[in-house]
Order: structure tokens, then C-alpha cells, then sequence
């Protein structure tokens, strides 16, 4: 499909309103970003960032993690919800991360996929956040929205968004335009009341109540 609004035009514009971009889980190592990212599926960030010094501090290194009990990590955990699934993830990816890589988090897309837990978005997180490298692109919640709605892409699935965002941006602004699509969508292409209104794109996206456009994001 060939959108009315580019890419390039997105990451500008967006760009110069979210400096500098960020991801919004709080982490200080690898280590706890990919615990972060794990626990954050089917969890709200800011809870996942209410749990994060608590669990830091008490889950410092994969050793730390990996000879948990499993019980009290669960009891840990609980409130990110899917608290016994996440606690397997972690334990397992812990364990791993000290027999295959020498307890460090990977490098590559290809070996971080290989972790419970990890799927193509979480990795392309961590690759983008830890090691500014960009092999792929994160389609969340807003992502997905977002890049609908501004009609970059009328994918249904995240495999096939992310396709279509690859595709017409240089891969080295795969990463920016992740965060940034994220940003946006936190905060002003929302899920409710999406607030065209005050939003950089009311001219031109074809989502725009404003323009009285339908909501592509649900078509
Ligand atoms: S104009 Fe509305 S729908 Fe389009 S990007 Fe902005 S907030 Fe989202």
C-alpha cells in the first residue's frame, strides 16, 4: 500500500515533539530489561515500573533468578498477573541466559528469540533500547493503532504491520519510529478519545475526526 503520510514525515514530526524518545519501563541493566519486557506482556508499564526496584533489588543477576523459589517469585510477581506462566519465563531464561551466554542478555534477534517470553516485539525492545541495533520493529497495543489510524499500514496482524513499517523506513530509524509510534499513541492517538484535535497529523491523517474520518484502527 503507498500511505498518504509517510514515514519519514512521522519520525520529523514526531521527533521534534518527544525529545529525547523513551521507552517507558524503568531498567538499569539488560539483565532487568529483559525482565522488564517478559513481565510487561499483558501488564501496564507503570505497574510492571511500581514492581521493578523491589524485584531489582531483590533479583539482581540471572543467578538471582534462576535459584529463586518458584512459589515466592510467583507471590513476587503477582499483581503483573499471568503470575505463573511469567515466573516459569523467568526462571527458564535465567537458567539459560548462565548455560548458553555466559549470563549475559544476547545481541541478536535470532538468540533472544530463543528465550521463553521473547517474542519478535519484546526483542526488538531490548536489541533497540540495550544495543541501539535495529532488527525489527515493536508492534505493541499503540504501535499497531497508530500505524493504522495514520494509515501506514491496513495490516491485521503484528507480523504484517511491522512488514509494512519496515519497508518504507530505513532501517536505521527502525527503532526511533517504534518509541515514537509509542509515544504518540500514550499520548495523543489514545485508544479512547483520540484527541485529533491537538494532534500534529489532524490535516492529513485519514483517522482524523476532525476531518470526520472513521477510525482506521477499527476498520
Ligand atoms: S489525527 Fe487523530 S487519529 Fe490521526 S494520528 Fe492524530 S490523534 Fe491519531
Amino acid at each position: 500500500m503507498t500511505p498518504r503520510i509517510s514515514t519519514d514525515t512521522v519520525l520529523q514530526k514526531l521527533d521534534a515533539l518527544h525529545r529525547p524518545p523513551r521507552t517507558f519501563l524503568d531498567w538499569d541493566t539488560p539483565f532487568h530489561l529483559l525482565m522488564a519486557t517478559i513481565l510487561s506482556a499483558q501488564c501496564t508499564d507503570k505497574m510492571v515500573n511500581r514492581l521493578s526496584p523491589k524485584l531489582f533489588e531483590k533479583y539482581r543477576t540471572p543467578e538471582d533468578l534462576a535459584h529463586a523459589k518458584i512459589e515466592e517469585l510467583q507471590r513476587d510477581i503477582h499483581s503483573c498477573g499471568h503470575f505463573r506462566v511469567k515466573a516459569k519465563y523467568l526462571k527458564t531464561a535465567s537458567a539459560m541466559l548462565i548455560e548458553k551466554f555466559n549470563g549475559k542478555v544476547p545481541e541478536t534477534m535470532e538468540e533472544l528469540l530463543t528465550l521463553p517470553g521473547v517474542g519478535r516485539k519484546t526483542a526488538a525492545v531490548i536489541l533497540y533500547a540495550v544495543f541501539k541495533k535495529n532488527d525489527g520493529i515493536a508492534v505493541d497495543t499503540h504501535v499497531f493503532r497508530v500505524a493504522r489510524r495514520l494509515g501506514l499500514s491496513n495490516g491485521k496482524t503484528q507480523a504484517s504491520i511491522e512488514r509494512d513499517l519496515m519497508e518504507q523506513t530505513p532501517r536505521a530509524q527502525w527503532g526511533k519510529l517504534h518509541t515514537l509510534l509509542i509515544m504518540h499513541g500514550r499520548t495523543i492517538c489514545t485508544a479512547r478519545n483520540r484527541k485529533c484535535g491537538t494532534c500534529m497529523f489532524c490535516e492529513e491523517c485519514p483517522s482524523s475526526w476532525v476531518r470526520r474520518k472513521k477510525d482506521l484502527a477499527n476498520e
